[in-house]
C-alpha cells in the first residue's frame, strides 16, 4: 500500500484543516513497518481551537436542544455509512493496527451496532415525574447534555472505541472533541468524514464534532482545558491517573476505561475442550492487545499436566501473519516500542522463575522479520508475586497459576488492583453463579470469554476505571440530571414572621 498524504485531516469548527504549525506524522503499518500515511500532527493550539469550536456549538443551543430523534437520525445515517464503507474501513483498520481482516470487519459491525443502539428511541429517555406529596406541585427529573466532551481513545480498537463514546455523547446533545491514539488514527479520520456529512445534512452547528490528532500532549491539553466539561478516556492506568489529575482543577466529569489483569478460572469439572479453546482466544486474540484479555489462567491443580500441554501445543500452532491474508490467525504488536516493553516483562518473568511452555520470542519466518511480531507465549509455574502476573502486559503472554479450593481461587483472582473482566469455567451452575458474585470485576463470563453487547454496561471495578460505557449507564455518563419543581399555585408560607 503506497504512502498517502492527508495533511488536512483535523476537523475543527466544521472544516478540514492542517495543524496550525504544519507538522505531520507518519503512520506505520505494524505488519512490515512501512509508512502507511502522513497525517496532521496537532498541538495544544489546535486542541484549543477545537475546544472553542465545540464550546460555541454547544452554547449556541440548537444541537443540545434539538429533538432527540434528529440527533438519533445522525447516528443512524452514520451507521448506514459505516456499513456502506465496511470493506474500506476494515482494510484501513487492518493496515493501521495489524489485526486480521475478519476482526476488523467485526469491529466495523460492532461500531455500527453501538451507533444503532444509541439511536433507538429507548435511548432518548425524557426523564420521570416524581411524587411530591402535594397536589399543587409538579416535580420531574430530566436529563440534559453535559456540554463539551473530550473523547480520548487508545490504539487497539480505534474505530470501536470512538463509537462507544461518540454515540451516547452526540445523542445526548453534547458537542465533542475526539483524539485517537497517535499510532492508529486512520479509521477515526474516515469515521469523522462520514459523520460530518451527516451532521451538515442535519443542520448541526459547525463545531458539533471536532477531531484532533497527535500524541499525549494533545490529550493532556484537552484534559486540562477549562472549557471542557467532561473527559471520557480509554487507555492505560498511568495515563488515566494523569487525566484524572488534570481534570481536577476545573472539576470536570471524568469517565475512565483503563486496563485489566483479567483472571480466567478453570475448575476441574469444566468442559475442557471448550475451556482450552477459549483460554487461547482469551489470551491471544489481537496478540493479547485487548483490555479484557484473559492473561491470567487460574487452573485447578488436577488439570495441570493435560491442560497446559494442550494449551502449549495449540499456542505453538497459531499462525502469525499479514492480517490481510486468509489463514492469518493473529497479527503483530502495534509498534517496536510496545514489543520491547512486552519482551522486557517476558524476560523478567523467566528471571523470576516462570517456566516457558510455548512461544517466548520473535517468530523466525523471513516474511515476519520487518514487523513487530511476538509468538504467543505460555508461562507456567507463575505466582501472584511475579511482576508479569501483577502488571498488564498487553501482549501475547499467558501466565498459568494453580489452585486447589474455590475460596483460594476467588482470593487469587481478586488479588490485583484491576477489576475489569474475567471468566469462570465449570459445569456446576451453582458454583458458576457463586464465584461470579464474588469476583470484583465489571464483567464476568461463565463458560465463555469476550462476548459483549451494546445494551450491557462495560467498565471496571477498582483501578480499571470509573463509570461505564454501553448500556443505559453509558448514556448517563454524558448527561446531567436536573430536578425541576413547579408549584402550580404559589402562596406565601410566612416562614419568617416579619
Ligand atoms: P495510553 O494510556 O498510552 O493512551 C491512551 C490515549 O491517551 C491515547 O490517545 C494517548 O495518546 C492519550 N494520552 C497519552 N498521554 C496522555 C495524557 N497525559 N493525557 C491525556 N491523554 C493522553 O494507552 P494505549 O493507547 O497504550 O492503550 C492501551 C491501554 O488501553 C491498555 O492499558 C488497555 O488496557 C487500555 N484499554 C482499556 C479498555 C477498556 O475498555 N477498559 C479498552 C481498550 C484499551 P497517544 O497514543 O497518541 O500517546
Amino acid at each position: 500500500m503506497p504512502l498517502t498524504s492527508d495533511p488536512a485531516c483535523l476537523l475543527i469548527d466544521g472544516g478540514w484543516t492542517t495543524a496550525e504549525d504544519g507538522r505531520q506524522r507518519a503512520i506505520v503499518n505494524p505488519f512490515d513497518a512501512s509508512a502507511l500515511a502522513l497525517v496532521a500532527e496537532a498541538s495544544a493550539v489546535d486542541a484549543d481551537r477545537a475546544v472553542r469550536a465545540a464550546r460555541a456549538a454547544f452554547d449556541e443551543g440548537s444541537w443540545a436542544h434539538a429533538p432527540a430523534a434528529r440527533r438519533a437520525g445522525v447516528l443512524t445515517a452514520t451507521a448506514d455509512a459505516l456499513q456502506e464503507h465496511r470493506e474500506e474501513l476494515a482494510l484501513l483498520e487492518t493496515l493501521d493496527t495489524g489485526k486480521t481482516l475478519s476482526e476488523s470487519r467485526a469491529d466495523v459491525d460492532d461500531a455500527t451496532a453501538v451507533l444503532r443502539y444509541y439511536a433507538a428511541p429507548s435511548a432518548s429517555d425524557a426523564g420521570r415525574t416524581v411524587e411530591t406529596g402535594r397536589p399543587d406541585a409538579i416535580s420531574r427529573v430530566v436529563y440534559e447534555p453535559v456540554g463539551v466532551c473530550a473523547l480520548i481513545t487508545p490504539w487497539n480498537y480505534p474505530l470501536l472505541q470512538i463509537c462507544w463514546k461518540l454515540a451516547p455523547a452526540l445523542v445526548a446533545g453534547n458537542t465533542v472533541v475526539a483524539k485517537p491514539s497517535e499510532l492508529t488514527p486512520m479509521t477515526t479520520i474516515r469515521l469523522f468524514r462520514l459523520l460530518q456529512e451527516q451532521l451538515e445534512q442535519a443542520g448541526a452547528p459547525s463545531g458539533t464534532a471536532n477531531l484532533v490528532l497527535g500524541g499525549g500532549a494533545v490529550g493532556a491539553a484537552l484534559a486540562e482545558h477549562p472549557e471542557v466539561d467532561l473527559v471520557s478516556f480509554t487507555g492505560g492506568l498511568a495515563t488515566g491517573r494523569s487525566v484524572m489529575r488534570a481534570a481536577a482543577d476545573t472539576v470536570k466529569k471524568v469517565a475512565l476505561e483503563l486496563g485489566g489483569k483479567n483472571p480466567n478460572i478453570v475448575f476441574a469439572d469444566a468442559d475442557l475442550d471448550a475451556a482450552v479453546d477459549f483460554a487461547l482466544t482469551a489470551a491471544f486474540l489481537h496478540s493479547g492487545q485487548v483490555c479484557s484479555a484473559g492473561s491470567r489462567l487460574l487452573l485447578h491443580r488436577s488439570l495441570h499436566a493435560d491442560f497446559t500441554a494442550e494449551l502449549a501445543r495449540r499456542a505453538d500452532l497459531i499462525r502469525l501473519g499479514n492480517g490481510l491474508e486468509k489463514g492469518t490467525e493473529t497479527g503483530p504488536l502495534v509498534s517496536a516500542e510496545h514489543r520491547e516493553k512486552v519482551e522486557r516483562l517476558l524476560a523478567g518473568a523467566l528471571a523470576e522463575g516462570a517456566v516457558l511452555r510455548a512461544g517466548g520470542g520473535r517468530p523466525t519466518e523471513p516474511e515476519l522479520q520487518a514487523g513487530f511480531f511476538l509468538r504467543p507465549t505460555v508461562l507456567d509455574s507463575c505466582h501472584a508475586g511475579m511482576t508479569v502476573v501483577r502488571e498488564e502486559v498487553f501482549g501475547p503472554v499467558l501466565t498459568v497459576e494453580l489452585f486447589d479450593e474455590e475460596d483460594e481461587v476467588v482470593a487469587l483472582a481478586n488479588d490485583t488492583p484491576y477489576g475489569l473482566a474475567g471468566a469462570v469455567w465449570t459445569q456446576d451452575a451453582g458454583r458458576g453463579e457463586r464465584v461470579a458474585a464474588r469476583l470484583r470485576l465489571g464483567t464476568v463470563w461463565i463458560n465463555d470469554y469476550h462476548p459483549y453487547v451494546p445494551q450491557a454496561e462495560w467498565g471496571g471495578f477498582k483501578q480499571s476505571g470509573t463509570g461505564r460505557e454501553l448500556g443505559p449507564s453509558g448514556l448517563r455518563e454524558y448527561q446531567e440530571t436536573k430536578h425541576i419543581w413547579r408549584t402550580v399555585i404559589p402562596a406565601a408560607q410566612h416562614w419568617f414572621a416579619g
